[in-house]
């Protein structure tokens, strides 16, 4: 628990339309802190329009409020400074900057307020932790162009730290991942998910499995089911809108349904 007490971010019958079509149709979330918190639902649940209105990229309407904060009356600036991040589909890092330039960069909202205008010295001792933390110490003057596709991701989620990001909303950030990556992203969660409120968008149900405190799963653009993992997976709905098909697909064979999530990829 932080200083702050119960953190936790509610969303109550939240919609986003987009000219007529309802993206999002009347979701019910509470997102407590500590809690590994995933969303997965077919390609074209709504996943990423939930994040998007989350932090005022697309128009939602509903409440959305973070501890006496209402997300919905802020821009998406605002909603940053308010410790809300998150991350996108694909890398957003700064290919010819190095590691450190893009932490340095994505601190540049805090640092202005009490650094401003001070020579740099050498690296915040904040940095060099979140360095440590996503495992980039050895790389950090080394572009991130040449990073591995895993070190990217763990690189961006570098990057909400240094903002010192409360609530984190990863969107797909194993995607592409190999194995152990998965298992390495999954371990970094966990540790910084203690004090944190994070939000994992993930199809893979084998890392869903590993990982997950509570998942949410959603279809065209409502919450089908919330729960555990083992809860949601005895949902025959889930199963049924999940993967197109029948039976103990989720139980039996978590292989294929990561393929079939890939094949789906969009
Ligand atoms: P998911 O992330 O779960 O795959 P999305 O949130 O990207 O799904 O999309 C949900 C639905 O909203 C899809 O049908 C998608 O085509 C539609 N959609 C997303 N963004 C827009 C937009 N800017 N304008 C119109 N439709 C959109
Ligand atoms: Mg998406």
């Amino acid at each position: 628990m932080s200083a702050r007490g119960m953190d936790y971010l509610e969303v109550q019958g939240l919609s986003v339309d987009f000219d007529g079509f309802k993206a999002i149709d009347g979701v019910d979330l509470t997102l407590l802190q500590g809690e590994l918190h995933f969303l997965i639902g077919p390609n074209g649940a709504g996943k990423t329009t939930l994040v998007d209105a989350l932090t005022g990229l697309v128009k939602g309407t509903g409440l959305a409020r973070y501890g006496n904060q209402d997300l919905f009356a802020l821009k998406a600036h605002q909603i940053v400074r308010a410790g809300i991040g998150r991350t996108f589909q694909t890398a957003t890092v700064f290919d010819e900057l190095s590691v450190l330039q893009n932490l340095d960069i994505a601190g540049g909202l805090h640092r202005r307020t009490w650094r401003l205008g001070l020579p740099r010295r050498g690296v915040p001792a904040e940095v060099e932790t979140v360095l440590e933390t996503i495992g980039l110490s050895a790389l950090r003057d080394r572009p991130a162009g040449i990073l591995a596709h895993g070190q990217k991701q763990w690189l961006e989620i570098g990057m909400l730290l240094v903002q010192d990001a409360k609530v984190m909303l990863l969107d797909e950030p194993v995607a592409g991942m190999s194995a152990e990556e998965r298992d390495e992203t999954g371990e970094l969660l966990q540790r910084i998910g203690r004090e944190r409120t994070i939000v994992v968008i993930e199809h893979d149900m084998e890392f869903v499995r590993s990982f997950a405190d509570k998942v949410t799963v959603m279809h065209a653009g409502k919450v089908l089911t919330a729960g555990t993992v083992a809860e949601i997976q005895a949902d025959e709905r889930v199963q049924e809108v999940y993967l197109g098909r029948t039976a103990d697909a989720v139980n039996a064979d978590p292989a294929a349904v990561a393929a079939e999530a890939v094949g789906e990829e969009g």
